[in-house]
């Protein structure tokens, strides 16, 4: 059986509430992947507590409208695309299934999409399912040049960030830092700042608590700082084939900074104390950005070379330790060597010289502030 490159881990909360909405969408996708006892060992006293205390506080005013978007491409893609493929786009899908010629073309959107189709070739399933999975793998990794080309005029939006002088000109640094090239290709719709609410992942749900009730919370439950995100990026609904049919934008969200200890960080050193919050919270932002390159950008060759790099090259931050045994390992030990290469070059260089050689050949566009 092919495995899907969408799984979800459910030590992470954010995956759990990404797998209930799935859930919801696609019951029968589920079931064919997931792992239901894991899905019942989430942490049901946090969750129990949350529901009876902070009901109020848990929304999701982001995920459901693109959800909507990405389940009408699903549809549209279902009625109308998938009835209308030709049989010559049928047969050049089982000529590359059954490795008779070569195929430069697909072959490359296929690796630009990290769609394992060696394993394809390999698994036992029925070759029109096969070719029906490979055909709609090219057809959404097509739309990808066509969304740059659509939104590249548009911009993205920032919100939220007024009150906060640590993110004066962010604009102006996110151009700076990365190209204005590299962000038409990150497909962002939107960098949302909550400056005020701490965002806790427990059972499926988030809940924007006030720093207040938070630390309320934490008094009573050490345990539920393990479940609170400072930032996201919703960058997997393209990633995942299964999941959506055509590129979209996505937003990144930026939450309070109020739980986190972070100046002691030892890549913060060399920046003066009363500035290191400052480059972190930023170089927070730079870490969600990165998680766009990495999943549009980095292709399966450039991931081959990449995973070998970061195996040689040992722990790059606390943070990224934290995925050491992770699924998303090499995924995290990119986003925070592009917050070193962005925010503390002078570290990535003394400390590991191989990354930022990588960086500058595969990305030379990106900068330091
Ligand atoms: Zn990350």
């Amino acid at each position: 059986m092919h495995t899907p490159e969408f799984n979800f881990d459910f030590s992470r909360p954010k995956d759990q509430k990404r797998f209930e909405v799935f859930q919801k969408q696609y019951p029968e996708t589920v079931k064919e992947f997931v792992n239901l006892e894991e899905v019942e060992a989430w942490d049901e006293n946090l969750s129990r507590y949350a529901k009876e205390h902070y009901k109020k506080y848990a929304s999701d005013k982001h995920t459901p409208k693109l959800l909507k978007e990405i389940q009408a491409d699903r549809e549209d893609f279902e009625d109308r695309i998938a009835p209308k493929i030709s049989s010559k786009i049928l047969s050049r899908a089982l000529d590359f299934l059954g490795g008779r010629k070569t195929d430069m073309e697909w072959e490359n959107l296929l690796k630009q999409a990290n769609f394992d189709f060696e394993e394809l070739r390999k698994s036992p399933d029925e070759a029109s399912e096969k070719a029906n999975e490979l055909i709609s793998v090219v057809v959404k990794q097509q739309t990808y040049d066509q969304a740059i080309q659509w939104y590249k005029n548009i911009g993205f939006e920032l919100s939220g960030f007024g009150k906060d002088d640590d993110f004066a000109g962010l604009r102006g640094h996110v151009l700076d830092i990365f190209g204005k090239e590299i962000i038409d290709k990150c497909l962002i719709s939107k960098i949302n700042c909550f400056p005020d609410r701490i965002n806790v992942s427990v059972g499926g749900l988030d809940y924007f608590l006030p720093p207040d009730l938070y630390k309320e919370w934490e008094s009573k439950m050490p345990q539920v700082k393990e479940h609170t995100y400072r930032a996201e990026s919703c960058a997997t609904f393209n990633t995942d084939h299964k999941f959506s049919k055509k590129f979209v934008r996505t937003p990144i969200n930026i939450y309070s900074f109020y739980a986190e200890e972070v100046v002691d960080a030892r890549y913060l050193q060399e920046i003066p104390e009363p500035e290191r919050k400052k480059v972190y919270k930023i170089g927070t932002v730079f870490h969600e950005i990165a998680h766009h390159i990495y999943g549009y950008m980095m292709d399966a060759d450039k991931r081959v070379e990449w995973k070998n790099i970061v195996d040689r090259s040992g722990i790059i931050t606390d943070y990224s330790n934290l995925y050491v045994s992770h699924k998303r390992k090499y995924e995290e030990a990119f986003t925070e060597s592009i917050r070193l290469k962005t925010t503390t070059p002078r570290y990535l260089i003394d400390n590991f010289p191989e990354i930022d050689k990588f960086i500058k050949i595969n990305f030379p566009d990106i900068k330091s502030i």
